[in-house]
């Protein structure tokens, strides 16, 4: 069994009826990209940079910082890497050399792209950082907790600025970077057409979009199992969010926990997901369901799953939808 599954680091990620799904990988150290790159990940779709922060007293400068991205660039070997900008807020931690402010409700505060917009200084010098490695393979940028296009205009200026800044300083860039948001604040969601068009890709956090459209705290264990992404208004919003992205031809993946699961892949590829970026440890696993698939007829079944009433509808289309 273990033995069947390790074999399939060198098999495609090919669905019965013969489509192509792109399984990226979440990494967090230097060691989860070593293993995605070794299971055959089409890249890192999402490479949290809360570690480099947190890991330390005071914050990292631009050249450890570099050299961080830049490793994990070299080790995808030309296979794209994701960056995240910085996703700190007082809720998930305060040990970082950012002076977190104190707040009621951090998950609701200054966090994500608040928080770097917010310290100037630290975002420019994180985006230095990433710029500089975009010198040494494919690499775009993921920005987290987007609410506004607001927002992604004042990150695609930096961008702007940064880049010129560096290129006079004789550093050799890439000519284009992507620039993407994750969508993970239901507004963004449900507004992703009046800013779609000022982005190149877009990555669903499900953790924090199920967290915030249930307003159901991801970490508070009283909610037992209110926290959950099998409600109809997800499955609603990510049909809605997966179809502007394709009308729009932009990269539209799923990058929360969700994804690494492979009781929910039939459901995610059912909606129209042909791109998934999980944690390495379960990628082979996802792999394989995936492969027992038939996204055609998954496809036709996408209506009835919408239909469901509540999450034991849900779970009787996926119990029927295994194959
Ligand atoms: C998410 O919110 O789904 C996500 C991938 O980001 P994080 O878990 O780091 O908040
Ligand atoms: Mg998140």
């Amino acid at each position: 069994e273990r033995k069947q599954l390790h074999r399939l680091r060198r098999e495609p990620t090919r669905t019965v009826d013969g489509v192509d799904i792109r399984l990226y990988a979440n990494a967090e150290s230097r060691e989860d990209v070593a293993e995605s790159h070794a299971l055959g990940a089409a890249g890192i779709g999402l490479y949290r940079t809360e570690f480099l922060f947190l890991q330390r007293e005071g914050l990292p400068d631009e050249e450890e910082q570099f050299h961080a991205y830049r490793d994990a660039v070299l080790g995808m070997t030309g296979r794209m890497v994701t960056i995240r900008t910085l996703d700190l807020g007082a809720d998930k931690s305060d040990r970082s050399g950012l002076t977190l402010p104190r707040e009621p409700n951090p998950a609701m505060g200054c966090r994500g792209v608040r928080l770097s917009l917010a310290n100037e200084d630290v975002f420019v010098s994180q985006l230095r950082a990433i710029l500089r490695a975009s010198g040494y393979g494919p690499l775009r940028i993921l920005v987290p907790m987007v609410t506004e296009r607001a927002e992604i205009l004042a990150v695609a200026g930096l961008i702007t600025r940064v880049a010129r800044d560096l290129r006079s300083e004789g550093h050799e860039i890439a000519e284009h970077i992507p620039l993407g948001a994750m969508i993970e604040v239901p507004a963004a969601a449900i507004a992703l057409p009046t800013f779609i068009g000022a982005v190149d890709f877009i990555s669903v956090g499900t953790n924090d979009l199920t967290q915030y459209l249930l307003a159901a705290d991801r970490n508070n264990e009283a909610l037992g199992e209110l926290y959950h992404p099998l409600h109809p208004a997800m499955m609603r919003l990510l049909r809605n969010v997966i179809r502007t992205a394709k009308a729009r031809r932009k990269p539209v993946a799923v990058c929360g926990e969700m994804a690494g699961d492979p009781a929910f892949t039939a459901l995610l590829l059912a909606l129209g997901l042909e791109e998934l970026s999980l944690h390495p440890g379960t990628l082979l696993e996802v792999r394989r369901a995936i492969r027992a698939l038939d996204l055609g007829h998954l496809r036709a079944q996408a209506p009835a799953l919408l239909r469901a009433r509540d999450r034991a509808g849900i779970e009787k289309w996926l119990a029927a939808a295994q194959p």
